[in-house]
């Protein structure tokens, strides 16, 4: 059974969402969303705070691991995907952060003309619908609901930012304004206390308008090409092989991991690494899969003399609590994402630009283990973290198949910590928490430090325990390069794959280098230049 449509876009997550509404509001276009996963209907990801439990849900959430890593001491890394209606937005924690603008400058520089900060920021502009308002900044009216929830934080999270401030480090009241650098209150992406991921602000709307077929439970498995065109996808629905046709374009939303998967069990990769698995090479694009970037961070505990939400959330008491809270008034911690509280700073003062992120989160975990982790099961005392990543880190990994079979999780390594610029920003990283938590008025609260333990830190030993501690933020990018030529990069700056007719990538596998901050704003803006690129090109 074939079907025909204008437009098939493979994703229905946080940028397909975006593509796919976008193109059908030129009326009388047809589009066809693919969507691996199902139904995004479930509290746990409509409700904010479900974060902690779709964590390790295999019924939304792809769970891969990655190959052990080197620079981890050879720990392997969890790697939590989207898997439903909304992608990764569906199950993320919900920062809402652009990134700096000399991050785009990079990407117009690797060449990439039309990705420049004054290109894109139209197009952060048109997405937004934020509660903050910086004319010429920040955008009202758009899709995208952002929440200013600097009224509602933790208290904590005040005396983090003051603590800063008593350095001199700056305070930013907005880190997606004019004023990007400092210490302040992380936006998020909700609306009246549910989520809003780019399913609930995009998709649904336009699927009432009409124009999209949306297909759930559907793995695409194959482009199908004629030659170097692509025409169609092949995927597979209920144990049924099915196949539509694109009249226009196919577009691969899938993500990261997923996007370079497909083009690689299609033909589109290394050759002789599809040869030597049995695909039949399309097209010779060895950068499909390599340029894996991600953030790596590491969290620091401490005990606090004043209550925080391990006190809120933990007790039974507390969690009715919070629920009728909600229930009531759609506020209080269930409405918000753990992550309250951050900045973007110099990890040294002749550094050009910010090149580390900061988190201050008014929780703790440290006595149960990952699988338990999050609000799920805060620790039985006052405590809370501190928590940073480097902006831009140096690192390359690599993703790619280990078999024909479409269903197989493709090997990833992402080989965190293999440059010295990298060890050399964690050591920064770590130096500026512990001058933040070592003054007032933070260090009033704070009744002592959980883990590390003081040795380690005063010791030299605060590179082993990064090595053994430190992990992925959930921002993995760049596997499917935008850049000029096919010998590094898989797409051109008008997102096509090099070589190939009618067949683009619009998701974060294109970002040429990892933004400064949390991925899920920069994808947006990603989806709504794509659409506009495939518009224009139509
Ligand atoms: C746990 C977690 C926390 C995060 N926290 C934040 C945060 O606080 N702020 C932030 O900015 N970013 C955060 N991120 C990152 C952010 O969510 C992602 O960068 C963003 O969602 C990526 O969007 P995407 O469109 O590239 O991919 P996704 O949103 O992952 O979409 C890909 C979609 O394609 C589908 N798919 C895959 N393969 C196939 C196939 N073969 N056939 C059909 N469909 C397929 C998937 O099921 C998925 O729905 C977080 C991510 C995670 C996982």
């Amino acid at each position: 059974m074939s079907t025909e449509y204008d437009y098939i876009v493979v994703g229905a997550g946080t940028a397909g969402c975006v593509v796919a509404s976008r193109l059908a509001e030129c009326p009388g276009t047809r589009v066809l969303l693919l969507e691996a996963g199902g139904s995004d209907r479930t509290v746990w990801i409509q409700l904010p705070i479900g974060y902690g439990r779709t964590f390790f849900d295999s019924r939304v959430n792809w769970m891969y691991d990655t190959d052990p890593v080197p620079g981890l001491d050879g720990r392997s890394s969890y790697w939590p995907r989207g898997k439903a209606i909304g992608g990764s937005g569906s199950i993320n924690a919900m920062v809402h952060v652009r990134g700096q603008p000399h991050d785009f400058d990079d990407w117009r520089d690797l060449g990439n003309p039309g990705w420049g900060w004054q290109d894109v920021l139209p197009f952060f502009i048109k997405a937004e619908d934020s509660e903050i308002v910086e004319p010429g900044w920040r955008g009202q009216g758009g899709p995208q609901h952002v929440s200013d929830i600097s009224g509602k934080v933790h208290p904590l999270c005040h005396r983090f930012i003051a603590a800063g401030q008593s350095l001199g480090l700056p305070a930013s009241r907005d880190f997606n304004g004019s004023r990007g650098e400092g210490l302040g209150i992380f936006q998020i992406t909700t609306r009246n206390g549910r989520r809003a991921s780019t399913a609930n602000e995009y998709l649904r709307p336009a699927i009432r308008r009409g124009g999209i077929d949306l297909q759930t439970k559907a793995h695409a498995t194959r482009i199908l090409f004629e030659g170097r065109r692509a025409v169609g996808i092949e995927y597979l629905q209920h144990g049924v092989l099915k196949t539509a046709r694109a009249r226009g374009e196919v577009v691969l939303c899938g993500g990261s991991i997923a996007s370079p998967q497909l083009l690689q069990l299609s033909g589109v990769g290394d050759g002789a690494h599809l040869s030597g698995l049995g695909i039949e090479a399309v097209a010779h694009l060895p950068g499909v899969g390599t340029n894996l970037q991600d953030h790596l961070a590491v969290s620091y505990f401490y005990g606090s003399a004043v209550p925080t939400l391990n006190d809120e959330l933990g007790p039974l008491l507390g969690k009715v609590r919070a629920a009728l809270n909600y229930a009531w008034n759609r506020g209080g911690p269930l409405s918000m994402s753990v992550n309250q509280a951050g900045g973007f700073v110099r990890g040294t003062p002749e550094a050009e630009r910010v090149n580390l992120q900061l988190y201050f989160s008014p929780v703790s975990y440290t006595r149960t283990p990952l699988s338990e982790r999050r609000l799920a099961n805060p620790d039985p005392f006052s405590a809370f973290l501190l928590s940073f990543n480097a902006c831009r880190p140096t690192s390359r990994g690599w993703l790619k198949l280990v078999s024909a079979d479409p269903m197989a999780h493709p090997q990833i390594q992402p080989n965190y910590l293999a440059t010295e610029h990298d060890i050399a920003e964690a050591r920064q990283g770590i130096a500026v928490m512990q001058r933040i938590a070592a003054a007032a008025p933070l260090s009033d609260v704070i009744t002592g430090r959980l883990v590390p333990d003081a040795a380690v830190v005063s010791a030299d030993e605060w590179l082993d325990d990064f090595r053994a501690r430190a992990d992925t933020v959930y921002h993995p990018t760049s596997t499917c390069m935008m850049g000029p030529g096919p010998a590094t990069a898989v797409v051109d700056h008008r997102l096509r794959v090099h070589g190939i007719d009618s067949l683009r990538v619009a998701d974060a596998s294109i970002f040429p280098t990892v933004t400064s901050g949390n991925t899920n704003a920069p994808t947006v803006m990603v989806g709504e230049k794509a659409a506009d690129l495939i518009g224009a090109d139509a």
